[in-house]
């Protein structure tokens, strides 16, 4: 299907029959028919650069994964209470990429569905329910996910944090509670407070949950040292530590496979999503052996789709790509580069006050001279490289960041394209202030 619907009636019946809490990205919406690699294309045939697809991790519509998927999907789908040697495949997959103490695997069909595990996971094995929190953190739609959320729950529609949840300051070191780099100690110390808190209400913590760069928040990387530091005080306090590798994960860091490398740390849980299906739902929740055998207390865990050998073929089509391509060192290579070069734009626009990330998960924020957030110009910056063919996306609490997070086989030129475009749009007049 090409999609011979104009797009105003798409709209119309969008406002007639679909929940209005879903929204479009662009004031005039774009309706996309074609994926190829790190491209989109539109129904009149124009093309798209995607910086925005992280799903897309190996590119849209990768051939190796399509025909893995199709050819499983041609043979037998069913639930994981057979045999099947897809899950087995899947999981040896993500174990090879995993520290040994991260042993056991369970398969379900969405973020949320993983971090909604791990939670359920942390109350079995530790019968807390306390959960410490980043602000800003975004973790998934369930009613769980949501208030661990604080992206959701401070936010528009939002009623604030719930009995069980503990929120720390988001570890900004450029706009944040504490504005240097070597703020880890006392971004820890904020953590200590809230397990403070949950020891005053005569309760002990059941997790501390974070992602290695807080992607809502506007891709903040925390300062290095503070994940060691905070692991370990939440550990002391017989807390598990659950690592969303939701966005992060799978060699997008470029430096490591997975984000909580970047730390050195050893989290309990790992959450895995996004990236793992390229587009298909699929995700997981590697855990150790311990925490694995408490959730079995004699509750069965049954998913109906997840682990089905369609989803299973399709995730370790993902990640052996990832590793015969060597995606992850293109990762590296092009999110360095590209690293630099804003580095360089910044320099000429002092609008950006800020350039982070790692690998190709990047971002950059955009200030006045007295480090006020500049919503208005990231908007502006956005909307303009659209009409450019080049897709962005804007996030943070002040809607201030531009986020960079392309498919990983992001090439060179592309991110030459990028710098390009951005150099160009930078000087208009409306990014002055
Ligand atoms: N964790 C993080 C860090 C996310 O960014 C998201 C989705 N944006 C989720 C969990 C939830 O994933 P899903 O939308 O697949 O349920």
């Amino acid at each position: 299907k090409t999609g011979t619907v104009p797009n105003a009636d798409l709209i119309h019946y969008r406002k007639q029959h679909l929940g209005k809490s879903l929204s479009l990205q662009y004031n005039e919406p774009i309706k996309m028919v074609r994926g190829a690699g790190q491209y989109l294309m539109d129904q009149y045939g124009r093309k798209y650069l995607d910086t925005v697809n992280n799903v897309a991790h190996v590119g849209h519509e990768n051939y190796a994964v399509v025909k893995a998927g199709q050819e499983q999907m041609a043979l037998i789908n069913t639930n994981s209470r057979y045999l099947h040697d897809n899950i087995n495949d899947l999981a040896q997959e993500l174990i090879e990429t995993l520290p040994p103490e991260l042993s056991v695997l369970h398969f379900v069909n969405s973020g949320s569905e993983a971090n909604e595990l791990a939670i359920r996971m942390v109350k079995a094995a530790t019968g807390e329910r306390d959960i410490i929190a980043s602000e800003v953190g975004y973790h998934g739609n369930s009613n769980m996910c949501i208030d661990i959320s604080s992206y959701k729950f401070d936010g528009k529609g939002g009623t604030g944090a719930p009995e069980h949840t503990h929120v720390f300051p988001l570890p900004d070191a450029f706009r944040g509670k504490y504005r240097s780099k070597d703020s880890a100690e006392k971004y820890a110390e904020e953590v200590q407070k809230q397990i403070d808190v949950v020891h005053k209400k005569g309760r002990g913590v059941g997790a501390f949950i974070i992602e290695p760069i807080i992607s809502c928040g506007g891709q903040v990387e925390l300062p290095e040292g503070f994940l060691a530091k905070a692991y370990e005080k939440v550990r002391a306090a017989g807390g598990l530590c659950i690592s969303d590798e939701v966005q992060t994960g799978c060699g997008r860091m470029g430096k490591t496979f997975w984000g909580f490398q970047l730390h050195d740390v050893v989290p309990d849980i790992v959450t895995i999503g996004k990236p793992l299906g390229n587009g298909h739902p699929v995700a997981a929740v590697a855990c150790t052996r311990e925490i694995a055998d408490k959730f079995a207390n004699g509750m069965e865990y049954f998913n109906t789709f997840g682990g089905n050998p369609v989803s299973c073929a399709i995730g370790a089509e993902v990640i052996r790509t990832v590793k015969r391509e060597n995606l992850q060192e293109n990762a590296l290579k092009i999110g360095t580069f590209l690293k630099e070069e804003l580095h360089k734009l910044a320099k000429e626009f002092p609008i950006i006050g800020d350039v982070r990330g790692q690998g190709l998960f990047l971002g950059i924020e955009l200030v006045d001279a007295e480090m006020n957030p500049l919503a208005a110009q990231t908007d502006y910056l956005a909307d303009r490289m659209k009409d450019h063919g080049i897709l962005m996306s804007t996030d943070g609490p002040d809607h201030n960041v531009l986020k960079i997070k392309p498919p990983i086989i992001f090439t060179k030129a592309n991110a030459e394209e990028l710098l390009f475009y951005l150099r160009k749009i930078m000087a208009e007049d409306f990014m002055q202030f």
